[in-house]
């Protein structure tokens, strides 16, 4: 089946210590697993779709305005993916099957060409990791459940800040979005 792996907010931002809205060692703690991932599929040749929250500075417009601290702001190293990831991706950004997507709200499906992508490829399963599993992960999910979209949700791949909101988002994944909450390992099994 085409699929593809969808990386979600792995920024500085959301990961580093010095982050504007990070998740902290919890994110952290899964860049080993997310980068084996993510060299797999690209070795693979699979599809890998990096999809980045895009702020603007001082957009007082944005619903998250008043919801979080500014964060992701363009231009910014806020914005470059976290760890060796960012490094991992500039050497293999030319390739076809590795994309990176702008994205402005929780969901990567929101205001994105990210349908069209995965229609164009004929793709009906996506992969799921990266931060935070309980708001922009949970969003991606339930837009591809929306949508029609087979889900996968790499468990050591994915955290949040609330360890107990990231707990919920696991069941609530596989309970009511049908998803395959997987291990790494899962992964190389081609499930
Ligand atoms: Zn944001």
């Amino acid at each position: 089946m085409n699929r593809c792996l969808l990386v979600v907010d792995y920024t500085n931002d959301f990961v580093a210590d010095d982050g504007a809205l990070t998740c902290g060692k919890p994110g952290q703690d899964i860049e080993h697993d997310l980068q084996t991932l993510v060299k797999q599929w690209v070795e693979d040749k699979e599809p890998v779709v990096f999809a980045v929250d895009l702020h603007h500075k001082n957009d007082q417009y944005h619903p998250e305005h008043k919801l979080f601290p500014p964060h992701n702001i363009e231009g910014t190293d806020g914005r470059k993916l976290y760890g060796s990831l960012q490094g991992y991706y500039e050497e293999n950004n030319f390739l076809d099957h590795v994309r990176w997507m702008d994205k402005t709200r929780y969901s990567a499906f929101a205001g994105t060409d990210l349908d069209l992508y995965l229609k164009e490829r004929g793709i009906k399963e996506i992969h799921l990791t990266g931060v935070c599993t309980d708001i922009c992960v949970l969003h991606t999910a339930m837009d591809a459940y929306n949508l029609g979209y087979s889900i996968v949700v790499y468990e050591p791949a994915v955290a949040s800040f609330n360890e107990e909101g990231h707990k919920w988002a696991l069941g609530h994944f596989e309970n009511v979005l049908g998803a395959k909450v997987v291990t790494i390992d899962e992964r190389a099994e081609k499930i």
